[in-house]
């Protein structure tokens, strides 16, 4: 596990999160900034930096699903919501342990930004 990823330390609880889902792979915790009232990221436990540097069809099946529970619980399930993971430059990602953005509790637009 690299020692400088912030996601890799929040696995290992150097930095708080407020964490709302946990299963032997995966967390899921609230965003530090929310882009909604409901702004979550599934994490695996393992360290991936991106879409672009895996083929673990098991881990983004795990990430998925959990965060498709995530929604049930927080309640956004039935009204919709939005998940994202952003890989690359040029979508805007900016921490490199792949996340699952889990985003609802308002109006998505379409096409995203
Ligand atoms: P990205 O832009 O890479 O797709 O998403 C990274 C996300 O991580 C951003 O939405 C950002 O707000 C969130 N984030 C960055 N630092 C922290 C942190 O220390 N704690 C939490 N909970 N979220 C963070
Ligand atoms: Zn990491």
């Amino acid at each position: 596990m690299p020692d400088d990823c912030l996601f890799c330390r929040i696995v290992r609880g150097e930095i708080p999160a407020k964490i709302v889902a946990e299963t032997e792979q995966c967390i899921a915790f609230r965003d530090i900034d929310p882009k909604a009232p409901v702004h979550v990221l599934v994490i695996p436990r393992e360290h991936v930096d991106s879409l672009d540097t895996t083929n673990d069809a098991m881990m983004i099946g795990r990430m998925a699903l959990l965060g498709a529970e995530v929604a049930r619980t927080e309640g956004i399930a039935e009204s919709g919501y939005r998940t994202v993971i952003n890989t690359n430059a040029a979508s805007g990602q900016t921490v490199f342990h792949i996340h699952l953005h889990v985003l609802g509790g308002r109006r998505m637009g379409w096409p995203p930004g």
